[in-house]
């Protein structure tokens, strides 16, 4: 492979074909059988191919990826925690893309405007939080991280991880790209090997060919409906066959970032003629040629092993319009209009949304305005509201030369700002009131139940931009295009022609304004802003080393009953706002979980004052006294998402060990980055043995060591003792961590 290819125009550091090449030479001897795509892909990021445990669904594997990006929700606190460890730049090329934070109100120029004002501190922080740490910053207004991964980072062959859901959306290059939480991601900042789960591999092998209204939107739907929202788990989806060279890369992309929808780790299509196009276009003719040298570890082999192939004949696929609640209620278009009637979802359609990470290619874009300026010639415009969400700066600047953005507004369209806005409920919507039934079209890839306006009951559909268009001009969901007709002004019936355009700009891209900031080379002097009145941001201080003792009579903070999630733990909504601020966050601490004791929550007993008190209070209590807690738990403990809050939160107001029957391992893992200890009972049923008035003396760690369990002390209140033996999954490596006192800790403390 030719080395020296950078691997963004933006950053000088190189793409390593070489590493995969030399990986796969370790890894074809030791597993002797055909790879998929998926498999080359990440046994070639392994960090000690010789000795890795491989085996797909089961072992845990380690990872170097090649870089990271985070969107400004998730940033805040992954970055807070980086800067704690004290290192003095990030370990991998990385970039913060501020676009959720964004309210879709009236129109892009005024919407950007309030944001910038609404957010000043948290973009602020993160802007002297990039120059200072080598990341690079995408200003508000930029666009969305994975249309801007897209045009500016992703590579065929590279893996990298985002902390957002739909990472994958890379994959339309080739990347493995996987959604993460905010503790991987510092991980990889703070150069610790990131661990995946070896993923099992989907094959989607796709005959035929796309034509007409069929676009690449249709594969995912179709590939949703069959898979549903939890049949991509544990498995990178890997698509091949010859209908893959009749998608194009940002079409590729589209079906990428929407297999998020069927839980899967990523999805991936082997590299072609199309990513090169692609990759040309936005000028990194460097790494088209590199790709085209190395293609033959960017595809599957011969014979590759699938653990389940699903097969799609593109000739024969109609376009399908998904939902309402749920992505993987597939309707075929033809079928669609009777599906409204049977279920009485509201027929009349009130708003048609294009555009978001999913689908604003100018492809997407010049083939919704060709339906758009066929009505015109009509004399229509839009019935329904229609908007238009461009994914970058870049898209938006250059549907507004091509002309794309006069058509949509001219039949009454609102071009939104560059950014999630209504896909993520950052949407002021005014036409309706909460609680009414009515129903709404996008081209996004989620539509659970008020994702989208925050009302339960708006049925939001998902379809391809072209449908969402088509349906918007007849304001009617039971509109099939392919078959019906419109009335134009003048009392002629029309058809619409099948929607055309050009796959990319034929007088190449416009950058529009300049939304970038590249981190300095020297940074020494760049401070961070952060405001120490601020309630939505705080500089992290590192967390206390152990003290080397076996804590000893620690009261039990709560025993919880039943289910006890990570929104349990660290609920959202509302508190989504001090993300980036642990001790105002910290107010949330478990207010989910249900108190074995009364069948309550957030409503405990202070072993100290014997008063009912709120969870955070009563722990807040016990840490002014210096005491440290534990919470016993029960069964799957800490399920849910990756979110490091709910580690967090409990390390930063006391507690020093988690006893539960079982975890969810993400939160497992999350409690030992934070120095935490997560135990389990050597026997279950040993759970009711112990009762919330309590005290536990943690015995054994003065030897602590892998696969040996410890001992707790148990007093109880009548003063008699009581011994029980708990295990733990700790190895030697996060062992150090907890005795640093954090995995951060122990990084900074080898780095110094
Ligand atoms: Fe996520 Fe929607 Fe933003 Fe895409 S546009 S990154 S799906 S919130």
């Amino acid at each position: 492979a030719p080395a020296g290819v950078r691997m963004s125009n933006l950053e000088k550091d190189h793409i390593k074909y070489q590493r995969i090449e030399d990986n796969l030479t370790v890894i074809r001897k030791r597993l002797n059988q055909p790879l998929t795509l998926a498999e080359k892909i990440v046994y070639g990021h392994l960090e000690d191919p010789h000795n890795q445990d491989i085996e797909r669904g089961t072992s845990y594997l380690k990872l170097r990826p090649d870089r990271v990006a985070f969107q400004d929700a998730t940033a805040q606190m992954a970055l807070l925690q980086f800067i704690s460890a004290g290192m003095p730049k990030v370990a991998v090329p990385s970039t913060v893309h501020c676009d959720h934070l964004i309210q879709a109100q009236v129109g892009s120029v005024k919407d950007l405007a309030r944001a910038n004002d609404i957010n000043r501190e948290v973009y602020d922080f993160l802007g002297s939080a990039c120059a200072k740490y080598g990341l690079g910053f995408w200003k508000p207004g930029s666009g969305i991280i994975h249309q801007i991964v897209l045009e500016n980072y992703a590579f065929p062959g590279g893996l990298m991880i985002g902390t957002d859901s739909h990472t994958p959306n890379a994959g339309g290059l080739g990347m493995v790209a996987i959604g993460v939480g905010g503790a991987d991601a510092v991980d990889v900042l703070a150069d610790i090997p990131w661990e995946l789960k070896c993923p099992k591999v989907i094959g989607v092998k796709l005959t035929g060919k796309l034509s007409g209204w069929t676009s690449p939107k249709d594969i995912i739907l179709k590939v949703a409906g069959i898979l549903t929202v939890k049949g991509g788990t544990g498995a990178i989806v890997e698509y091949f066959g010859e209908g893959v060279d009749s998608i194009s890369c940002t079409g590729m992309a589209t079906i990428c970032n929407m297999g998020a929808e069927i839980g899967a780790t990523t999805s991936l299509f082997p590299f072609n003629s199309r990513m090169a196009d692609y990759l040309r276009s936005t000028k990194r003719d460097g790494i088209a040629q590199a790709s085209e040298h190395f293609a033959h570890n960017l595809k599957a082999d011969e014979g590759a092993i699938y653990d389940h192939v699903i097969e799609i004949d593109l000739n024969t696929l109609e376009p399908h319009i998904n939902g309402p609640f749920t992505p993987d209620l597939a309707t075929p278009l033809s079928k669609f209009a009777e599906a409204v009637e049977k279920n009485s979802w509201p027929a009349e359609l009130k708003v048609g949304l294009i555009g978001s990470c999913t689908n604003s290619s100018y492809e997407d874009m010049t083939r919704s305005a060709s339906l758009v300026s066929e009505a015109k010639q009509h004399g229509l415009k839009f019935k329904s509201k229609y908007t238009v969400t461009p994914g970058s700066e870049q898209i938006r600047a250059t549907i507004e030369r091509d002309g794309q953005i006069k058509t949509f507004s001219d039949a009454g369209g609102v071009v939104l700002a560059n950014a999630c806005g209504p896909c993520i409920g950052q949407w002021d919507r005014q036409d309706i009131n909460k609680g009414d039934k009515n129903s709404i079209i996008t081209s996004y890839n989620r539509n659970f139940t008020g994702r989208n306006d925050g009302n339960p009951a708006t049925h939001a559909f998902v379809a391809s931009p072209e449908i969402v268009t088509a349906l918007s001009l007849a304001g009617d969901l039971r509109f099939n295009p392919i078959k019906d007709s419109l009335t134009g002004v003048d009392g002629q019936k029309f058809k619409f022609t099948p929607p055309h355009g050009a796959e990319l700009p034929a007088r190449g891209f416009n950058p529009g304004e300049d939304t970038y900031v590249a981190p300095p080379e020297d940074s020494a002097s760049v401070q961070l802003a952060v405001d120490p009145a601020s309630d939505r941001l705080q500089i992290l201080t590192p967390f206390k080393k152990w003290d080397g003792k076996n804590p000893a009579d620690l009261p039990v903070l709560i025993k919880v009953l039943g289910k006890c999630t990570t929104d349990h733990i660290s609920m959202a909504g509302p508190w989504l706002k001090y993300r980036g601020h642990l001790e105002n966050i910290s107010n949330n601490m478990l207010i989910g979980a249900i108190n074995s004791v009364n069948g309550e929550a957030n409503k405990i007993q202070n072993v100290f004052t014997q008063e009912w008190d709120q969870v955070p209070v009563v722990a807040r209590d016990y840490k002014k006294r210096g005491i440290e807690w534990v919470v016993v738990g029960d069964e799957n403990y800490g399920e849910g998402s990756s979110r490091e809050h709910a580690a967090l939160e409990v390390r930063h107001l006391g507690g020093i060990a988690v006893i539960v029957k079982s975890f969810a391992r993400i939160h497992e893992t999350n409690l030992k980055k934070q120095g935490v200890l997560p135990l389990t009972f050597a026997n279950p049923a040993d759970y009711e043995k112990i009762a919330a008035t309590d005290r536990i003396s943690i015995e054994g760690l003065e030897s602590f060591q892998p696969g040996t369990p410890l001992n707790l002390a148990v007093k109880k209140a009548d003063g008699s003792k009581i011994s029980i033996q708990v295990n733990h999954t700790f190895n030697a490596n996060q062992i150090e961590w907890f005795k640093a006192g954090s995995a951060l800790n122990k990084m900074s403390e080898s780095k110094a």
